[in-house]
């Protein structure tokens, strides 16, 4: 992925009809938790009708808590694959903790007929298992989308990314996903977008942000302090090749993140910022 001096292969890849690479620019937005088949049903429809052909959907959530809600699982997942088939979604990145959900997800897709694609994503807290990117890297079906660990150094986290390609798999996006601080900082995380043109200096991954977990809430206070949209912004100006964000049809009554979560109704304003801040790049 560009860590080794002498391999000069390009990490550019095409998954399912959609191209992915450090000149491109994918927008994932989507359920952060899969909750009922309506609410898939309604982000859907609102992607199709504002040409949109990725998302986002949460089966497995690792959660904090062992009380909350840990997401549908494979349950959900015969619903959330006919549904993207239905409304024209080609790929959809959903977090995987276990070697048994990568097995899971191609039953799923198989007995619906295969039209969506899933990019493997593996979250903050998996960073750094390196059992289960082997096992990832392993498999050359799925394109991964590598979150940075939290609280390790951007080269540890690079390190994995090497990982999976080590073991073949080279479709790798490296999601930014905001860093813990001990500081008491206004935002859920400390916003690091600014590592988006670092990250792409260093390798050859295209660089995803997800501007919902690095800010962690929708609205902007009333001290004015960095909102959802303006860190889109600036991770796009940045050079950002995916966008990883949070939208719900009532978050109020999203399971999983609710406060962080846009409205779809805001998604067409959304995609207009987008577009305006990539004429800035
Ligand atoms: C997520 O994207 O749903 C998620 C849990 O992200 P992270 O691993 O960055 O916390």
């Amino acid at each position: 992925l560009g860590r080794h001096k002498n391999d000069h292969r390009p990490t550019h890849f095409d998954y399912n009809g959609v191209r992915f690479g450090q000149d491109t620019l994918n927008v994932f937005a989507g359920l952060c938790a899969v909750d009922t088949l309506e609410h898939v049903e309604l982000m859907m429809q609102a992607l199709r009708d504002n040409g949109q052909v990725c998302t986002r959907m949460g089966a497995y959530k690792p959660r904090t808590s062992p009380y909350s809600f840990q997401g549908h699982g494979k349950a959900c997942l015969p619903y959330v694959f006919e549904l993207a088939g239905k409304y024209g979604i080609k790929v959809i990145a959903m977090e995987i903790t276990h070697e048994s959900h990568v097995e899971e997800i191609c039953e799923a897709l198989y007995r619906t007929g295969n039209s969506t694609g899933v990019m493997l994503q593996i979250g903050t807290r998996n960073t750094q298992n390196f059992e289960l990117l082997k096992i990832v890297g392993r498999q050359q079906d799925f394109p991964v989308l590598l979150k940075r660990g939290f609280g390790i150094t951007l080269d540890e986290s690079l390190n994995a990314a090497e990982y999976l390609a080590s073991e073949g798999n080279r479709k790798v996006v490296f999601g930014l996903r905001g860093m813990k601080t001990n500081m008491a900082d206004p935002h859920r995380n400390f916003v690091d977008f600014a590592h988006v043109p670092v990250v792409k200096r260093l390798t050859r991954m295209p660089v995803c942000i997800d501007p919902s977990h690095s800010v962690g809430m929708r609205a902007a206070s009333p001290e004015g302090i960095l909102d959802i949209v303006n860190a889109t912004a600036q991770g796009v100006i940045a050079g950002a090749n995916m966008i990883l964000v949070d939208f719900h049809p009532v978050p109020g009554k999203a399971l999983v993140d609710g406060p962080q979560a846009l409205l779809i109704r805001e998604l067409p304003l959304f995609l207009e910022d987008v577009r305006i801040a990539r004429e800035s790049y």
